[in-house]
């Protein structure tokens, strides 16, 4: 396995480099996907653009939404002050990929352009309702992170398209993310299941006024479980209505059998960790009430 390794200087020239290459090359980013695939002979590329040198990737801007460059690692979205409070699910999802190595180099951008149903901070974007940019020789664009993901490792990205940013909107107030993750160990593990939630109250603390639940791990891509979200909007979100939620998030997914569960393990899990993960949003939003 050989390649010749680019390290253009800008952002432009990363793209120019993608767009002279095409298929035949690959955006490096914290490797950690990427040079695991090579080694296993999953993947060949015959140039890779590494994107170390690329100035302003790296940042975590909060203005009327929340904008993360594609190299924020996933070390920086667990120590970010931003997300402490109402976006703490981020802080959950990012915190369980891998052990302290992996989360010190690899990125949110890798994680959303490598497409693992297993991803741990896909499910919290989608949660939040993450758009991302791709910027090509022909401009930027912007779509729906939903869209973006096509498969197991497919995303709409074309090959000489670089992931600039992933943004979303600010969370109002009695708004709160949450994320849980099972899986055999409690390091270095890929999800057998990982379920992500945000919810917002109304003013009173009483009636959900929305919600988003996203699963990982159970279909080809990450999901969305809309018909859980659609039970809970308008009412009070009790324990029974959590559990009902619970229940339509497990119809809503297609899991395959594989050696880390069975499908129909994977379905008993949705259906425990949903009412959880709704549960703890819903902690969360009452103690900032308080
Ligand atoms: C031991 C180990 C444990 C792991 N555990 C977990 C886990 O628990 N949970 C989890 O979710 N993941 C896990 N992973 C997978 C991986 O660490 C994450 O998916 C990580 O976020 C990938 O980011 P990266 O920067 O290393 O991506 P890279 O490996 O650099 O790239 C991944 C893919 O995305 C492309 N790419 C990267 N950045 C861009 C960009 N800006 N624009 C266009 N294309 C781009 C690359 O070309 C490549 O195809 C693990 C990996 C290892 C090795």
């Amino acid at each position: 396995m050989s390649f010749e390794y680019h390290e253009p200087p800008s952002v432009s020239e990363a793209v120019a480099l993608a767009a002279r290459f095409g298929s035949e090359a690959r955006f490096l980013a914290g490797g950690t996907d990427l040079i695991v695939q090579i080694n296993r002979g999953k993947l060949a590329p015959r140039h890779v653009v590494s994107l170390h040198r690329v100035p302003g990737l790296d940042t975590i801007a909060v203005d009327g939404h929340v904008t993360l460059g594609a190299l924020v690692t996933h070390r920086a979205l667990e120590r970010s002050p931003h997300f402490q409070g109402r976006y703490r699910g981020l802080v959950e999802g990012a915190q369980v990929v891998g052990g302290h190595q992996v989360r010190n180099v690899g990125t949110v951008g890798g994680n959303i352009v490598n497409a693992s149903p297993a991803a741990d901070v896909v499910p919290v974007l989608l949660a939040l309702d993450a758009a991302v940019t791709c910027l090509g020789p022909e401009g930027e664009r912007t779509l729906p992170l939903e869209e973006f993901l096509v498969g197991p490792g497919q995303t709409q990205r074309r090959p000489e398209e670089l992931l600039t940013t992933v943004r979303f909107p600010l969370l109002g107030p009695n708004s709160a993310t949450a994320f849980l993750k099972a899986g055999r160990r409690k390091a270095m593990e890929i999800s057998v299941v990982c379920v992500a939630a945000r919810m917002t109250l109304d003013a009173g603390l009483e009636r959900c006024r929305e919600a988003r639940i996203a699963l990982g791990a159970v279909a080809p891509t990450t999901l969305r479980a809309r018909a859980a979200e659609h039970v809970l909007e308008g009412e009070v979100p009790r324990a029974e209505l959590l559990r009902r939620a619970g229940a339509l998030a497990a119809r809503a997914c297609q899991p395959i059998s594989d050696v880390r569960a069975s499908s129909q393990f994977r379905r008993l899990l949705v259906e425990t960790l949903v009412p959880r993960v709704l549960a703890r949003c819903l902690e969360r939003i009452r103690e900032e009430g308080r």
